[in-house]
């Protein structure tokens, strides 16, 4: 080859995902035919079927009524990073600007004592 190095190659490649794009198509349109076809003899026989496109993204999970919810109590708050008697979590910094972790007072305040 009289010409190489890295433009060819770059070319050489731009050349490849074109085809392979084409490729993908072809084979794309050959299998919906399949399949609508296919659809269209479930119709014929008496069973009506939808031929639906995915549109991909991340499959969403179902939100499960099991899942287990975080509660106060079960660790240090987040925000304060120990636990206090009663527990109290972020929720409790609602309204603070900016979060900070709860003094002394304002711990008494509240009812809560310092654990740890
Ligand atoms: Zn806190």
């Amino acid at each position: 080859m009289a010409q190489s190095g890295t433009t060819s190659v770059i070319a050489e490649i731009r050349a490849l995902e074109k085809r392979k794009a084409e490729l993908l198509e072809a084979a794309k349109a050959e299998a919906l035919k399949q399949a609508q076809d296919a659809i269209a003899n479930l119709a014929e026989i008496g069973f009506l079927y939808r031929l639906i496109e995915d549109s991909g993204g991340p499959a969403r999970p179902a939100a499960s009524p099991s899942a287990p919810k975080r509660r106060a109590g079960e660790g240090p708050c987040p925000i304060c990073g120990f636990k206090t008697d009663p527990p109290h979590d972020g929720r409790a910094h609602r309204g603070q600007s900016p979060k900070a972790p709860f003094k002394p007072e304002e711990l008494s305040e509240r009812g809560l004592s310092k654990l740890g």
